[in-house]
Formats: C-alpha cells, sequence, structure tokens
C-alpha cells in the first residue's frame, strides 16, 4: 500500500520556490506551492500535506502566523526557512509550531536530508488494523496515556493536539523513566538516529528541543516547579517526572 505524499512549498520567491519544489518531487512527494501566506494556508487545509516548507518573509502575513494558522488544522512536518540566522526568528518559528528550520541559502542536499529523517519517523498506524495479539505500546503516567501505535495523548479524557515532534519528545521520556535524556540526545532522536552515534548537534538544535518541550509543557499544563510529566535537569536535558500518589 503505497500512498502519495503530499508536499506543500509556501514561498514568494520563485526561484527558492522552484528549488524546493524540485527538491520534495525528487524525494518522492507530490508537490504543491503558495506564493502568498493566506494562501498556503488554504493549500494546508485542502491538500493535508506531510510535509511543508514555509517562508518567513511572506508578502501578506508573515510565517509564524501562518504556521499558527496551520496548526489548526494540520500535523504537518513544517520547515520554516528563514532569511536571517538570528535565532530569535527561529525560536519564534518553532514557538508558531514549526518543526525544524533551516537558513537560506541552505543546500539542497541538506533540505532532502532533513525531509527524508523526518520520513523515517513512525506515522500513526491508524489506518493499519494490527492483529489483537500484537500489542499496542501504551503508556500511562500521572494520568496521561500515550498510546505509541496510534500516536495519541489522553490527558483527562480529551486527546491533546500535539504537533510529531512534540510527540515524539514525550514517547521518548515515557520509554526511559527517570533516566536524563540530554538536549543532543532528544536531538539525535529527532533525526529518528541512535542516541549513541555522537553525530554532531548544535547549539541552535538544543536550543530547539528547548522550545518544543516548552510548547509540550504548556500543552500539558505541566509545571516547571512541580512537574508531573516534564522534569528539567538543570543545564543537563529532562527525564520523565516521579509518579505522584493519587489521592
Ligand atoms: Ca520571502
Amino acid at each position: 500500500m503505497s500512498e502519495v505524499r503530499v508536499g506543500l512549498v509556501i514561498e514568494d520567491d520563485q526561484d527558492i520556490r522552484e528549488l524546493v519544489r524540485v527538491v520534495l518531487s525528487q524525494a518522492g512527494f507530490d508537490v504543491h506551492t503558495a506564493s502568498t501566506g493566506s494562501a498556503g494556508v488554504l493549500s494546508a487545509r485542502e491538500l493535508n500535506p506531510d510535509v511543508i516548507t514555509l517562508d518567513l518573509g511572506l508578502p501578506d502575513i508573515d510565517g509564524f502566523e501562518v504556521a499558527r494558522q496551520i496548526r489548526k488544522s494540520s500535523d504537518a512536518y513544517i520547515i520554516m526557512l528563514t532569511a536571517r540566522a538570528e535565532e530569535l526568528d527561529t525560536l519564534m518559528g518553532l514557538e508558531a509550531g514549526g518543526d525544524d528550520y533551516l537558513t537560506k541559502p541552505f543546500r539542497p542536499r541538506e533540505l532532502r536530508a532533513r525531509v527524508e529523517a523526518m520520513m523515517r519517523r513512525p506515522r500513526a498506524s491508524s489506518d493499519t488494523r494490527s492483529a489483537p495479539d500484537e500489542a499496542d505500546p501504551e503508556m500511562a503516567h500521572n494520568g496521561l496515556s500515550v498510546s505509541a501505535g496510534s500516536r495519541t495523548a489522553v490527558l483527562k479524557g480529551k486527546e491533546l493536539k500535539l504537533t510529531r515532534t512534540e510527540f515524539d519528545l514525550l514517547l521518548a521520556l515515557l520509554e526511559t523513566g527517570r533516566i536524563v535524556r540530554t538536549k543532543a540526545d532528544l536531538a539525535r532522536r529527532l533525526r529518528n538516529e541512535p542516541y549513541d552515534v555522537g553525530s554532531y548537534v548544535s547549539d541552535a538544535d538544543e536550543r530547539a528541543v528547548e522550545v518544543h518541550m516548552g510548547n509540550l509543557r504548556k500543552k500539558l499544563g505541566d509545571s516547571i516547579q512541580a512537574p508531573r510529566w516534564l522534569e528539567t535537569v538543570r543545564g543537563v536535558g529532562y527525564r520523565l517526572a516521579p509518579p505522584v500518589q493519587s489521592n
């Protein structure tokens, strides 16, 4: 069963739009393009893309707002393309719902590598009925239940709307419990690499993990001081908070 993967390129610069379109086509995507933010939001709603590349400097709506609007209806993997290497832009982009970012000018090979790493990450398996004896790895912690198979997280009877990146980070902590995961470990996890290969992780990639964790904490309604799920280990990384006695 091969489902066509859909890509959406939101970019007002024609040359860059064409470049990105070609890269995604070569990676096997059915690619659509939009040259304004509002057209991009509409296309995202209609096409339900797997991957979106989003230029931050668009003529009508800025890319941050475009990301926020897309996130209301989409769990697409959003790669922000920023014209400046300013860290603030990058972090704001991730806070607005982006998963990853690249600074222009970027190498097509780099973009393709990011997209392919993302596509190797597991997706929801709701469309494939698993055999009854094939257990869905489901985990529960302090009232939160997470199913790795269907990629859902439920708290107080409500399903949380997590991005793929947020879900993967949550799952990583649940899997290792009280063992501290460094930011570099988690960044590698997002690239779908083994933890111990020691591949290069930049400061910006570690900061990105912090931003995603901050977004996840907000969605969980978790507290920094008395966490139920995400415990920050200062200067190192994160681990799962200890279980609390329910009363
Ligand atoms: Ca632009």
